[in-house]
């Protein structure tokens, strides 16, 4: 037989690293296995790391963590073909500790992150596929690895493989994720000197922008772009459901390339060298495509699990928390020595009972209500933009009569009743 530890993690993503982590700390025996070259090699975000939880695994980490800028400023911009409306907040308190949010570059930061679950005491092998589950009457007992003589044994399996779970659809414990379930997103890495990034978004050394683009740079389908800054480079990509993209029969390529070209975002990227090329899925279920979480001797973490909160593009702390979450509820059972669903399902009380349950249960009709109804990013905001144009021209006519075809803009096509509709369903689905 195989060696035994206390615990496997399968996926050294935030998930699985925070799960090794916390466990390790906790003295158990981790083993974490990732099929990339190293930790990172395999992972794509658009880079916005969240302080909070982080913190929560390892306090003041941004004294020793890759990370390229605290993020000072998040803008939305809603597009048109040759206009934006704009939105923003800057705050400079949130460039000071204990900050807010970081980009970051995954290859990097990962890395490092697993090289602290390893310094806790866990094992890290890398170039190693998890190729399944060992079940023994009906409870996981192990893992298949692709390694000669690779099977290795746990109390508990954590499946933190990421959105392409295999190993939880093997399981049983969900299907093949449906197109509208997950959103295709391509990214790139683009190279600029730091002091042309510092001129073009306005900030300082060590300050961030984010920006969330919607409208015309998802051709009008449900998704966002965006284009964070790093230290000497910038992360521009765009993503929107499977589903949306199979129906307008949109490549990936041909909508970054329509973003990277379209005027308001083209002189941000002026002179940039692409460095990276970069393409993953999203899981954008939310609360209904959750799948089980746990069973005998077996949990699932992070993306696996489908834990992103798409309004607010919160994946990596949804992912760290609960790898945190599961390896806490470990430890546990440890003490009482039970591994059995019964024990193990307190990991996935505390999950929904967290911020991780609640926000998805919050917006647990949005993706798909939008998906329904693409009216909200193909009509009203062209709508908005021509609505600014009409208010900001200085044309002569009189403000009142201004007022009248502004509101008329909107109603016009539609009827009055249909747009109280529309802000209703809205309202409802997101309040
Ligand atoms: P992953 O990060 O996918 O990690 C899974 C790991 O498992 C990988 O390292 C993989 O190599 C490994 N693995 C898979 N299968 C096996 C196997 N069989 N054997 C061994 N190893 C295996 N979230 C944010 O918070 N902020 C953002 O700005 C943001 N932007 C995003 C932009 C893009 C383009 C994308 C694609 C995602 C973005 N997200 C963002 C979401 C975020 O990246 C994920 O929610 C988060 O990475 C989930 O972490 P995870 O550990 O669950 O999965």
């Amino acid at each position: 037989m195989g060696e035994k530890f206390d615990v496997i993690v399968v996926g050294a993503g935030p998930a699985g690293t925070s799960c090794a982590y916390t466990a390790a700390k906790s003295g158990l025996k981790v083993l974490l296995i990732e099929r990339g070259e190293y930790p990172g090699s395999k992972n794509v975000m658009g880079g916005i790391l969240y302080r909070k939880q982080m913190e929560e695994i390892i306090p003041e980490f941004w004294k020793e963590a890759p990370l390229e800028r605290p993020v000072v400023e998040q803008r939305f911009w809603f597009l048109d073909r040759e206009s934006m409306v704009t939105s923003s907040y800057k705050g400079l308190e949130w460039g000071r500790e204990p900050y807010n949010n970081f980009t970051v570059l995954r290859a990097k930061f990962d890395q490092w992150f697993a090289s602290k679950a390893v310094e806790q005491g866990a094992l890290l092998i890398n170039e190693t596929v998890v190729t399944e589950c060992i079940v023994e009457d009906g409870r996981v007992t192990g893992v298949r690895t692709d390694r000669p003589d690779g099977d290795v044994y746990a109390d508990v399996v954590v499946l933190a493989d990421g959105v392409n779970s295999l190993l939880g659809k093997s399981l049983g414990f969900h299907k093949e994720w449906k197109p509208d379930e997950v959103a295709l997103t391509v990214m790139e890495v683009v190279n600029l000197p730091k002091k042309v990034i510092n001129e073009r978004f306005n900030v300082e050394d060590n300050q961030g922008v984010s920006i969330e683009i919607f409208g015309d740079s998802t051709q009008g389908l449900l998704g966002t772009a965006f284009l964070y800054t790093n230290k000497d480079s910038l992360n521009i990509g765009v993503g929107t459901t499977l589903s949306g993209m199979i129906k307008k029969k949109l490549k990936p390529y041909h909508l970054l390339e329509h973003v990277k070209t379209h005027p308001m975002i083209k002189p941000f990227l002026e002179g940039g060298e692409t460095a990276e090329y970069l393409a993953h899925l999203i899981p954008e279920g939310g609360y209904k495509s959750v799948p089980r979480l746990v069973g005998d001797g077996v949990m699932i973490v992070g993306d696996a699990a489908q834990f992103v909160n798409a309004i607010h593009r919160e994946g990596s702390n949804m992912a760290m928390s609960s790898g945190k979450m599961a390896a806490e509820t470990i430890v546990r059972a440890k003490e009482i020595g039970d591994f059995t669903e019964r024990t193990l399902d307190h990991y996935r009380k505390e999950l929904y009972s967290s911020f991780v349950g609640k926000d998805l249960k919050k917006y647990k009709d949005v993706t798909h209500t939008f998906e329904q109804h693409p009216q909200y990013m193909a009509d009203y905001i062209p709508m908005v933009n021509q609505a600014a144009n009409k208010f900001f021209t200085v044309d002569g006519s009189p403000k009142k009569q201004k007022q009248r075809e502004i509101i008329k803009g909107f109603t016009k096509d539609k009827g009055k009743i249909a747009v109280a509709k529309d802000l209703f369903r809205a309202w409802k689905v997101m309040k």
